[in-house]
């Protein structure tokens, strides 16, 4: 575990990212949370799932693609890869077709288990007071299916936007649109939390304070390029900053 209040290589961040965050924290009523990534370790089932699905139908995806385009839905990163490739869009049966495998194989691999520290920072929230809302590009069933369990007593169905609600996935701003109004508060009222750079993206293009956790393997410098107000390294350093501001 990284320092209090140091990026994922050690160094100090940038008190001015500080400073604007415990000024957004004044008046937040609700945080929205991105789950592969987050909450879940589950990006390396994902790139495993998604590169032998992908080779298994005719498309290559590398490793690190699946990080690039993660947030998106399925069915928008198998066009993206089938405009690339075959010069057109996947039918909707291809895109059926292809999330299925990719969903088989990763029911298959090892236990996903949830991030380190992922739980007491959304106890944590809750004890503030804050609303919890999910923000998720994933349609996999077998994650979505394991909030209640694994985190019990923190989110509602209610307050829940999934791959099955959107038009359009990440980078889009329609999920976090969709989470804001669920949740009825205003986008200057709420923190995004993510690890993904199109999440970032989608969360800002929604008008939101956006916290972004490196839990991969992309440098953080990516992630304040795609916008992010601040970057910290774990949960662990996110949830000291946050208990310290808050007790201010
Ligand atoms: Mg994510």
């Amino acid at each position: 575990m990284n320092s209090y209040n140091t990026d994922s290589k050690g160094r100090a961040i940038c008190p001015s990212f500080l400073d604007k965050m415990s000024c957004q924290l004044g008046h937040t009523k609700a945080f929205l949370f991105d789950m592969d990534g987050v909450l879940f370790d589950s990006m390396k089932n994902h790139a495993e799932a998604w590169v032998r699905a992908m080779k298994e139908n005719g498309l290559t995806m590398s490793r690190e693609d699946v990080y690039m385009n993660e947030g998106r839905t399925g069915a928008g990163t198998i066009d993206i890869f089938a405009k690339e490739q075959w010069g057109r869009e996947a039918t909707d049966e291809e895109k059926e077709h292809i999330y299925k495998v990719k969903s088989e194989i990763f029911n298959t691999l090892p236990h996903v288990e949830q991030i380190s520290g992922s739980a007491e920072l959304l106890q944590y929230v809750k004890t503030l007071g804050m609303q919890r809302v999910i923000v998720t590009g994933s349609g996999q069933k077998s994650l979505l299916e394991r909030l209640e369990n694994n985190f019990p007593g923190i989110f509602t169905p209610q307050l829940m936007v999934t791959a099955f609600d959107v038009k359009h996935g990440k980078p889009h701003p329609e999920p976090y649109l969709m989470g804001l109004e669920k949740a009825g508060v205003e986008a200057k009222d709420a923190i995004v939390v993510e690890n993904a750079p199109l999440g970032i993206n989608s969360a800002k293009a929604a008008g939101i304070f956006t916290v972004a956790i490196n839990t991969g393997p992309l440098d953080d410098a990516i992630l304040y390029d795609a916008g992010a107000d601040i970057v910290f390294p774990d949960h662990e350093c996110f949830l000291k900053t946050l208990a310290k501001m808050s007790c201010n």
